[in-house]
């Protein structure tokens, strides 16, 4: 579904006028997608209003594979500039939304927002946005993702002649970071942004570089042990999962990140098409799933843990331990691929 606020345009160029204090906000445990939305919409706001006051706020801290974007050092962490980001929050009169459809996914900020006079903007890509928190949406579900749709929003304000490299830049990592370097949810309309993105002349193989061959060594090493130790096949459900605990990632020196791509390992084999992965956080079990058939992630995660995503890939939560988490997930499994 695509949802665009009826007189888009007009209605934001009216908050623009009237905002001289802008907020960029995305969701918590920020993914390539929402640090690189979000630096783009800076980049472009910047380069538009000189005279704006304009900052980013995330919930938490982000992945150092991200870190080398231009002015990703400029992002404020929420969680370790709380008084500064309410102050921002605060004084802002219009404030953008990246990479998320409801308040709930910016965590400790969600109240924050909501209670904010500000005028709201969603710029996204995932399904079924709740839309009475936003004043404004641009969503587009066919999207990659939410740097697809910020170059679709320059566009409709007519400023494409303002992508520059450092927006063309956020705008192709974001792409190539949700599309797991185009092998997903990419389709003719992306690689068409994405041929005119490259145009504008961005190092392909730096950022490629920069977000799949980064990793620590610690991190290699905690591949290799999740592979052969920890993940789990079940033929009769085509499904794979893997699961790691909070004392397995304090071995391998855990950071933030590094299990970014676990989700997406049992898929590498033959007949695999659902992929769950689960992991500990301070107060619950944090779930990925992923699926490459006809199996709706989303749908999985909304009806048993609490959560969403796309259809292909989704999260959500459990408040129990490992063990119950997995032996619920393969009853919820069960049910739902017999109905
Ligand atoms: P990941 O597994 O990479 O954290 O998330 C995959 C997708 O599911 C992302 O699009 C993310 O926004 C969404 N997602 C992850 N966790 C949750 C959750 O707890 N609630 C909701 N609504 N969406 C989630
Ligand atoms: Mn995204």
């Amino acid at each position: 579904m695509e949802y665009k606020t009826k007189n888009f345009f007009s209605k934001l160029k009216e908050f623009l006028n009237f905002s001289d204090n802008i907020v960029i906000i995305s969701h918590q445990n920020p993914d390539g997608d929402a640090i690189s939305s979000s630096l783009g919409l800076f980049h472009f706001l910047k380069k538009k209003y000189e005279n704006k006051k304009i900052n980013i706020i995330v919930p938490n801290n982000f992945h150092h594979f991200l870190k080398w974007l231009k002015k990703s050092n400029e992002i404020i962490i929420f969680s370790e500039n709380e008084t500064y980001s309410i102050e921002l929050i605060k004084k802002a009169n219009l404030i953008f939304c990246l990479d998320f459809n409801s308040m709930l996914r910016t965590g400790d900020l969600e109240n924050l927002i909501i209670s904010s006079k500000a005028k709201k903007v969603l710029i996204d890509h995932h399904p079924s946005p709740e839309i009475e928190q936003f004043d404004l949406i641009l969503s587009k579900e066919s999207a990659s993702s939410a740097s697809e749709v910020l170059y679709n929003f320059i566009e409709i304000l007519g400023e494409k002649k303002l992508i520059d490299k450092n927006i063309a830049e956020c705008i192709f990592t974001g792409i190539s970071s949700d599309t797991n370097s185009f092998s997903v949810n990419s389709n003719s309309l992306t690689h068409k942004i994405v041929s005119e993105i490259l145009e504008i002349g961005v190092d392909k193989e730096k950022v490629q570089k920069n977000l799949f061959h980064s990793f620590s060594f610690d991190k290699m090493k905690l591949t290799a042990y999740v592979l052969s130790e920890k993940m789990k096949i079940f033929p009769k459900y085509n499904l794979g999962l893997i699961s790691l605990s909070a004392e397995e990632k304090e071995k391998f020196n855990f950071e933030v990140g590094d299990s970014e791509n676990f989700a997406n390992l049992p898929m590498s084999i033959k007949d695999i098409e659902i992929s769950a992965f689960f992991t500990n956080y301070k107060d619950f079990i944090k779930i990925s799933f992923r699926s490459m058939g006809n199996f709706n992630a989303n749908l999985f995660a909304r009806k048993y843990f609490n959560g969403g995503g796309h259809k292909k890939a989704s999260g959500g939560k459990s408040y129990k331990n490992m063990e119950e988490t997995i032996e619920d997930f393969l009853f919820y499994i069960k049910e739902f691929l017999n109905n």
